[in-house]
């Protein structure tokens, strides 16, 4: 085994607190994987608290394996290693299961790069029962699955914490591969991709589910997250939180933002209770100080206050809504010096067409207060290419950034601008994404024209990617011929060329209610017609 590759994996694990080490006989052996870097895995609370489900099972070992660096790639290569886990160094091509945690979809050509580097076939169709079993999860399942569907062999549809378990029982009892797929298509929340067909009728898609499997597959959530025991195993600073233990306070969020995917499949809202919360933060303690609440948004905790409270930790929250509440919040962060709202849009009337139900006074009373608990810093998040989008909404942006700045004399402003992506299961998911050339100029612009008021940074995303993103997760099942192509053609256009695709047919195209969507075979608990009709509202708020 090559003494490099090991060396660079013993000095992030020799940093770890927390990892579980177990004997492999008798046990499922899992190797779960998340298809980006140790930094970006580890600090996926959805990651770690799947490695503690898992390890607290006695019948089930769970290791863990990332996306290499460019240059580790380039010595896996070299020297013909394969890819193996941090815990126990074994190859992934020698687990039972290898479970892929996918959370972003730009990560999906990792996916096939991580089980090349593994010696594994990619397409199911191509692997054996000596094979492990690969198998999706993560939030990207519980949405469209279909890019990825033709490389794997289970996908959960939803919040695993159940049905895994139950899958687990169903694996010990399996006595073949097939037996094992009949059995685990009959789990609520558990899709074989295999057990359905595809066709394209225009370019559009009909499905048909074949071996009795269910035609619909109902996305799961958990009823509470107060017993559950989702938390993270490892403490490590090698994290975006360097050091910080993550404790889920809410999942799901009330707002429901047309363009939010999270506030749309992570439904319905589900609150963590004071004592459960106390318990795990006592929990932390033994460990580190340091905790970070996780949520959509927090502002809406009704615990928020009390938990801030109490002594002798050190919390970070991830989100805020533009609220005289949010501003007391930021007060009790004691010691922090940059907090974060998101307006997402520069006017009142691009607000109503996304359902962001905060208006400009909102933003400013909250910025001012923000400022007046002694936060340096305020972070504040906006979107560039938003339906019905037009210069006005623009130069709104500049505008509100210009008021808010002036609301403090010393703190200073940081902008955030994403490109808008229309998403599965929100109402824009009809709607066609924005010319990446006008959301490229109107980027130009904001950052033209605020580069003369002094204490405003701005950073944005690169549109490309996000057209990118948008393709990866509004495709079907064509889009895995671009993600092969992906691994010997590293430009993603190039890549579509090459596998006949063309991305505006997902992306620029406005759809209409009745075509077949890729993923209108999971039940997410909201109906099209519901969607369709708040999209047919945003477009009336235009
Ligand atoms: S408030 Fe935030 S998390 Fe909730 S739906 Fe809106 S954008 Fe999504």
């Amino acid at each position: 085994m090559n003494r490099k590759l090991i060396e660079k994996i013993n000095n992030l694990t020799s940093k770890e607190n927390g990892a579980v080490l177990k004997e492999p006989g008798g046990r499922i052996n899992i190797c779960l994987v998340y298809p980006n870097t140790y930094h970006v895995g580890m600090s996926n609370l959805g990651f770690q608290g799947i490695y503690t489900l898992l390890n607290e099972r006695n019948d089930v070992l769970c290791e863990r394996s990332f996306f290499p660096d460019d240059e580790d790639i380039e010595e896996y290569a070299r020297t013909k290693t394969e890819l193996f886990s941090m815990e126990s160094k074994r190859p992934l091509n020698r687990f039972d299961i290898v479970a892929f945690s996918v959370s972003f979809e730009n990560d999906y050509p990792n996916v096939l790069k991580i089980l090349e580097l593994s010696n594994i076939p990619s397409r199911a169709s191509d692997r054996k029962a000596s094979h492990p079993l690969i198998i999706l999860g993560g939030v990207c399942a519980f949405f469209n699955p279909e890019p990825l569907a033709d490389f794997f062999d289970i996908c959960f549809v939803g919040e695993a914490e159940e049905m895994l378990q139950e899958f687990l029982e169903v694996y010990r009892e399996s006595e073949t591969r097939a037996d094992l797929y009949k059995k685990a298509s009959h789990i609520e929340g558990v899709y074989v991709p295999k057990f359905y067909t595809a066709k394209y009728n225009n370019g559009t898609l009909q499905r048909e589910s074949i071996e009795n499997a269910p035609e619909k597959i109902k996305k799961q959530y958990i009823k509470d997250i107060s017993s559950n025991r989702f938390r993270p195993s490892i403490i490590t600073p090698e994290t975006e939180f360097s050091g910080m233990y993550l404790i889920e306070a809410m999942r799901g969020c009330p707002w429901q933002c047309r363009f939010c995917v999270a506030g749309h499949i992570y439904n319905p809202p589900r609150k963590k209770e004071l004592n459960a919360i106390k318990q795990e933060i006592n929990m932390a303690l033994k460990t580190t100080k340091r905790v970070g609440l996780i949520g959509p948004s927090l502002t809406d905790y009704p615990f928020a206050k009390d938990v801030l409270k109490l002594e002798g930790v050190d919390f970070s929250i991830t989100s805020l809504r533009a609220s005289r509440k949010s501003a007391e919040l930021a007060g009790l962060l004691k010691g922090h010096k940059s907090t974060s709202i998101a307006p997402e849009a520069g006017t009142e009337r691009l607000r109503r067409v996304i359902a962001k139900k905060i208006t400009e006074d909102d933003i400013i009373e909250t910025s001012k207060l923000i400022f007046a608990e002694g936060v340096e810093n305020l972070r504040l998040y906006f979107m560039v290419g938003l339906p019905t989008e037009t210069d006005d909404d623009i130069n709104g942006i500049v505008k509100l950034a210009t008021r808010i700045r002036a609301c403090s004399k010393k703190g200073g402003l940081t902008l955030t601008l994403s490109t808008f992506v229309p998403k599965p299961f929100t109402p824009f998911q009809w709607h066609p994404m924005e010319k990446i050339e006008i959301v490229k100029d109107r980027i130009k612009t904001i950052k033209k024209l605020l580069l003369p008021i002094k204490g405003i940074r701005v950073f944005h995303d690169v549109p490309k990617y996000a057209y990118m993103q948008g393709l990866f997760s509004m495709g079907d099942r064509r889009i895995s011929r671009v993600l092969e192509a992906m691994l010997k053609i590293h430009d993603w256009r190039k890549a579509c060329i090459d596998s006949g695709i063309d991305p505006d047919f997902y992306m620029m195209r406005k759809k209409d209610f009745t075509e077949a969507l890729p993923w209108d075979f999971i039940d997410s608990g909201i109906s099209k017609e519901r969607l369709w009709e708040e999209y047919q509202k945003a477009l009336k708020k235009a």
